[in-house]
């Protein structure tokens, strides 16, 4: 099963790899991010990213965002970062993995400003009421459920993990090089979200695949 969001490699079938993260440890089937997450722009260089995004046309860019966990407001530069690297992401036509901690509602609205120009957008850890669904699918939109489901305290998570229409969701682990020994796989995940939402484990899991393979095999663009 693909696992949508993740920064190490734990033996799934696929895995969306997203820095930051070891890119070498990748293997054939797995998609690529490539981008400045927000809690480390240290080096931004928005040209380098082009570059290398032009090298590997198969890449997604991410992980990329805006946070508030860290700081109340959002800071000019990690804002200036986010939208340069949304702008790449149209310019050559590739799906982009969001994060949007505490934010979500500014993250969106960044990101409806590019449908249509980014072919997909992947809403990882994203944990807001299902206001903002119509807006996502709207865009291409997929919402990336992930550990918090197995939470049991979870309720509102629950709630918004039961609405995302299936041809939407996405399963994740966001496990990391420091974490993964401990983090659940995505086949836990998608047993207890099949439960919740009534469905048949083998439905949801054809429903997700379904929905990673199409973000997998977008169409990219190379511009010189
Ligand atoms: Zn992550």
């Amino acid at each position: 099963m693909t696992d949508a969001h993740c920064h190490v490699v734990r033996g799934e079938s696929r895995h969306f790899l997203c820095e930051p993260c070891d890119l070498a440890s990748a293997g054939p089937g797995d998609m690529l991010f490539y981008g400045w997450h927000p809690w480390s722009l240290d080096g931004f260089d928005i040209d380098l990213l082009r570059s290398r995004l032009k090298a590997d046309p198969r890449a997604g860019v991410g992980e990329i965002g805006l946070d508030r966990l860290r700081e109340r407001t959002i800071p000019g530069e990690m804002r200036r970062a986010f939208e340069l690297q949304l702008a790449l992401a149209a310019e050559l036509s590739r799906p982009v993995a969001l994060h949007g901690a505490k934010c979500w509602g500014e993250v969106v609205k960044a990101c409806a400003a590019f449908a249509g120009r980014i072919p997909a957008f992947v809403f990882h850890g994203f944990s807001r009421s299902p206001g903002l669904l119509p807006d996502i699918a709207a865009m291409n939109g997929y919402v990336s459920i992930g550990p918090a489901l197995l939470n049991d305290h979870a309720v509102n998570y629950r709630e918004l993990a039961r609405a995302v229409p299936a041809g939407r969701l996405l399963v994740e682990s966001d496990a990391t090089a420091a974490n993964g020994a401990e983090t659940p796989h995505v086949e836990e995940i998608a047993a207890l979200l099949a439960k919740l939402r009534g469905e048949p484990v083998e439905a949801l899991a054809a429903a997700v695949e379904a929905n990673a393979d199409g973000i997998a095999n977008f169409k990219g663009r190379n511009i010189d």
